[in-house]
């Protein structure tokens, strides 16, 4: 591929501007095979909130890290506002104010207050005998929201970066992972999701194609408890 299409500095893309990271020879990039789609399942004898829990950390800790990688090239000056392809984002305060932010200050925003949820015992709790708060399915779908939009800005605004750090087969593994988590236990409106739709489909259809025929249709997660796995 011509590495210089559509130069970075300066000039605005072309409304019809190519999506680098749609090109085969990338997406064709993964740092493994794994079945995930058997991956995300919620084990027999683990509590769903534990494997939410669970699952939503390591997510965040790995999009966080994921991002950090080109985090130097993601300024208030590339990226004056929180864009994935024409979309923007706004923060809400906790008042649900409407903040108009930088993407860096966004994924700052996005980070710290989940980094906030993900360490306080009353909402992750990892003491024995702690309960999850009645309203902790509601934060983990928020978090899987914004940890979205955080992965979709790689994708729209700094793939070249990524492709130039050879970060590319990761970001891959950990969209399609995350993707095929979201979708498991229905944690992300599909309409918040849509905007990365051509990129989801290429990705998850091929890892998650599995023709061995031995699941039970989970494409549909509508009863995450029924997950009983035959060995
Ligand atoms: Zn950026």
């Amino acid at each position: 591929m011509e590495k210089s299409k559509g130069k970075p500095n300066g000039k605005k893309p072309a409304p019809e501007e190519k999506k680098l990271y749609l090109e085969p020879e990338y997406t064709k990039s993964r740092i493994t095979d794994f079945e995930f789609k058997e991956l995300v399942m919620l084990p027999r004898e683990i509590d769903l909130n534990e494997w939410l829990a669970s699952n939503t950390t390591t997510f965040f800790h790995h999009i966080n890290l994921q991002y950090s990688t080109i985090s130097e090239f993601c300024t208030g000056e590339s990226c004056q506002t929180m864009a994935v392809c024409n979309t923007q984002y706004y923060w809400y305060d906790e008042r649900g104010k409407k903040i108009k932010c930088t993407a860096p200050q966004y994924v700052d925003f996005v980070m710290s207050s989940v980094q906030k949820l993900v360490t306080d015992e009353d909402v992750f709790p990892t003491k024995y005998g702690k309960e999850f708060p009645n309203s902790f399915e509601s934060l983990v779908k928020k978090i899987c929201k914004y940890l979205f939009h955080v992965l979709a800005h790689i994708y729209s605004s700094h793939f070249k970066e990524t492709l130039a750090l050879e970060l590319h087969g990761h970001l891959n593994t950990l969209y399609t992972h995350f993707i095929l988590f979201i979708r498991e236990f229905n944690l992300v409106d599909p309409k918040e999701t849509t905007i990365m739709d051509d990129l989801t489909e290429v990705l998850c259809s091929s890892s998650g194609s599995s023709s061995n025929g031995s699941g039970n249709g989970s494409s549909n997660s509508a009863g995450a408890q029924n997950h009983v796995k035959e060995r």
